[in-house]
């Protein structure tokens, strides 16, 4: 990369928000080193509550717009940043402005639907879109494609499968699956009943990757692979019944194109989300980066099994929402986002997560609720109805504590 690229990154303090400005500082540590311009600078950030972070970033970063979901840190942010120059913008319309601000690539890397629509900002301007926050594509689906498609912009999966496919995906017309890999989760070796047990810890400690906590649970249950169905599906078009899920347990293949000529072509590396966000941000080129090399003749072998759908429905749930289609997969989110949240907060146990979604979604098309998604505002109004069923399904739910 000989030019500037100008960032903006949504979800700056997450896991992927640090891996980015990771990233970001040894692509410009080397080019300072060459004596070359900086790879990157850094327009805008944004977090929700962590306004230490925020302003520590800020600083290093010298960023020149930083916005803070949660308002009610305003004052602290304002005091950590005095004298910086530096504007901030508070609440949920300063994530959107912050999007709104012109630079060639936003990161996407909000947790959750609440990324929605800073995302749409980015794309309706036709900014370059590294995408990490898979939960806004699967809830506004091709509403959200449409969006970056009519503002000229692009979408690069940061996702480490998503990525690995669009790596080794040519331009021929002959795929014939999508192989979607999974690690399985901490909980790929546990009985029924000790999965069933299981606490917010438990789940949250993910053997291979370090993550933020929802989308830890969320391989635990194995929603993160049906999320990750789905928006293979969209990203690369490709039919329900041509994308295949296979477990992994090391994390060394990173996902496989099936061709109908019989090739098979896979991408891998170390389980680092650095090496797929480093892609994204400087694609169409390519950074060099320090991320741990791959040693396969230290690995040694690498295992492959079935996932197992009996103690992962969620799987099957994923998969029935987008064989739907319509609004199922944002209800399938919604419910997801709701269940996970009251598993951590000790109101409902770990199978109780699939079992809120699944009736969630029964409940939705009950009312009528699974119609296409004709534009945005339908997407808003399905997920908030879908979380409004969610609170009540957790509600009659007992679940008491440990
Ligand atoms: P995280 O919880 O570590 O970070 C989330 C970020 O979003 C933080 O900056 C937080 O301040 C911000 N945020 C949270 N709630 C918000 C709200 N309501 N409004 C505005 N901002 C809010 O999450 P993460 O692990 O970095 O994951 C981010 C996204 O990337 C998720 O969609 C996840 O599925 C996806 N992803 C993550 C990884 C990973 O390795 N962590 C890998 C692939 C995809
Ligand atoms: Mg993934």
């Amino acid at each position: 990369m000989t030019q500037t690229k100008s960032l903006t990154i949504l979800g700056a303090t997450g896991s992927v928000g640090l891996a980015t400005l990771d990233v970001v500082a040894e692509a410009n540590e080397r080019a300072r080193a060459a004596g070359q311009p900086k790879a990157f600078e850094v327009v805008a950030l944004t977090a929700h509550q962590d306004w230490q972070g925020l302003a520590e970033q800020a600083k290093a970063t010298g960023a020149r717009f930083v916005a803070l979901g949660d308002p009610r840190h305003g004052d602290k942010l304002r005091a950590a940043l005095s004298g910086q120059a530096v504007e901030i913008g508070l609440g949920p319309e300063a994530l959107i402005d912050a999007a709104a601000l012109p630079s060639d690539v936003v990161m996407a890397a909000i947790v959750g639907a609440a990324g929605l629509a800073p995302a749409l900002a980015a794309a309706r301007r036709g900014a370059q879109i590294a995408l990490a926050n898979k939960e806004c594509l699967v809830c506004a689906g091709a509403l959200f494609l449409k969006a970056v498609a009519d503002g000229g912009g692009t979408i690069l999966p940061v996702d480490s499968e998503h990525n690995a496919i669009f790596q080794v995906l040519d331009r021929s017309d002959r795929v014939e699956k999508l192989i979607l890999t999974a690690s399985g989760g901490p909980f790929r070796t546990w009985t029924a009943e000790a999965i069933a047990a299981a606490t917010p810890e438990q789940a949250v400690a993910h053997p291979n990757w370090s993550m933020g906590q929802k989308i830890s649970v969320d391989s635990a249950t194995l929603m993160n692979k049906g999320l990750e169905l789905i928006e293979a599906a969209l990203l690369f078009g490709m039919p329900e019944h041509q994308i295949d899920v296979l477990v992994h347990p090391q994390s060394v293949i990173h996902s496989l194109v099936a061709y109908q000529d019989g090739s098979v072509l896979a991408q891998l590396g170390a389980a680092d989300m650095r090496i797929p966000i480093a892609h994204a941000l400087a694609w169409p080129a390519r950074l060099i980066t320090s991320s741990p090399r791959l040693d396969l003749a230290a690995i040694g072998k690498l295992d492959f099994e079935p996932p197992d759908l009996q103690r992962f429905p969620a799987l099957t749930l994923a998969r029935t929402a987008l064989a739907k289609g319509g609004s199922a997969p944002t209800i399938l989110n919604a419910a997801n986002e709701m269940a996970v949240q009251a598993f951590l907060d000790r109101n409902v146990g770990f199978p109780e997560i699939a079992a809120i979604v699944s009736e969630t979604m029964e409940e939705a098309c009950r009312l009528g609720m699974d119609a296409a998604l004709g534009d945005l505002d339908d997407v808003y109004a399905a997920d908030q109805a879908s979380r409004a069923i969610a609170v009540r399904q957790i509600g009659k739910r007992n679940f008491v504590s440990a």
